[in-house]
């Protein structure tokens, strides 16, 4: 079995721009794209945030023009999901359901989920007024009353967020107990435009074609009554996926990588980039520009012949 220069598993904004400097400088990445391939704008709409599209991209159309781009320089995308790595010994081991695939070094760009509440009527209405990203979606909701459901800083950080855009945004807790640090709890509370309701759970979207309400519960008295909304902004916190990852890797309390320097990880030759290492900005600019680094960092690491 050939043994890779550079794997880099993912193929969202961080993935494939490792992939289109890993190309560049000669190493001849193989990308293990997963079958879902593309990272989260695959799920999105319009992107008017990325730098370089004035007029915005779709989502999908932009992740297309990344794989194009890696591999107009060489990059080989392999549809398949990594399901086990063995990064005990070196070459280090990959295996999809199908195959099994060595490598001198790893960039991880596996991204992370966003959580969702799991109701019918909300797959349904995703794009069509429930999102989970202000910094999307919010510009859409200029003047609109909204929900945001959850209570950690993500909730609070997103509700501060939407202020600038809605005329009202309430945050609906499942408990009495809010997660979010106190100094972003305190900053959402003292908000004119944000109101509280706690032991509230949304029970279903209404809607015809754009979301027009939710009915919520409180868990308490168990009253379901309806809040006539345009916009509901889960922020329920998110999941990085690391599952097949585990013992191979340093992860923190919550399963992120632990970024070492840069952007390696505590295994030599092993890289990371992007929303797997990353809660705090989660853009995709910021991920392209961790692919970037990792694809260097990797560079460097094997010129200096560890592989
Ligand atoms: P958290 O896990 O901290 O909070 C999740 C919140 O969502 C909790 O209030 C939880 O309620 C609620 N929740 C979970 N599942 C459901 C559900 N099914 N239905 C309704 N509510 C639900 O996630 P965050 O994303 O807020 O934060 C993750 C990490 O990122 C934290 O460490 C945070 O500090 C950090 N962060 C930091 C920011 C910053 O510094 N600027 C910004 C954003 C995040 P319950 O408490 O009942 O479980």
């Amino acid at each position: 079995m050939d043994t890779h220069k550079l794997i880099i598993i993912g193929s969202g904004p961080a993935g494939l721009t490792a992939g289109i400097y890993a190309a560049r400088a000669g190493l001849k990445p193989l990308v293990l794209a997963g079958l879902t391939f593309g990272g989260q704008l695959m799920l999105t709409t319009e992107v008017e945030n990325f730098p370089g599209f004035p007029d915005g991209i779709q989502g999908p159309d932009l992740m297309q023009s990344f794989i194009k781009q890696a591999e107009r320089f060489g990059a080989q995308l392999v549809y398949e999901d990594v399901v086990k790595v063995d990064f005990s010994q070196k070459p280090f081991t990959l295996s999809t359901g199908d195959h099994e695939y060595k490598a001198e070094s790893v960039i991880i760009t596996t991204g992370a989920s966003t959580m969702w509440l799991g109701i019918p009527s909300e797959e349904k209405f995703r794009g069509k007024g429930v999102s989970s990203c202000a910094t999307c979606d919010g510009f859409f909701f200029k003047d609109k009353e909204i929900i945001v459901v959850g209570g950690g800083d993500s909730a609070m950080e997103e509700a501060t967020y939407l202020t600038k855009f809605a005329k009202k945004v309430t945050i609906l807790n499942r408990s009495e107990n809010f997660r979010a640090s106190r100094i972003m709890f305190e900053r959402a509370q003292s908000n004119s435009k944000i109101e509280f309701q706690t032991n509230k759970v949304v029970e279903e979207f209404l809607g015809d074609n754009r979301l027009s309400a939710v009915k919520v519960r409180d868990t308490v008295s168990g009253e379901i009554k309806e809040l006539p909304i345009e916009g509901a902004f889960i922020a329920i916190g998110h999941k990085p996926n690391t599952e097949m990852l585990k013992g191979q890797v340093e992860l923190d309390e919550k399963s992120y990588i632990v970024p070492h320097e840069q952007t390696r990880t505590n295994i030599p030759g092993v890289f990371v980039a992007g929303d797997v290492r990353d809660f705090r900005y989660r853009q995709a600019v910021t991920a392209a520009g961790m692919g970037c680094m990792a694809a260097i960092d990797a560079e460097k690491y094997l010129e200096m012949d560890h592989g």
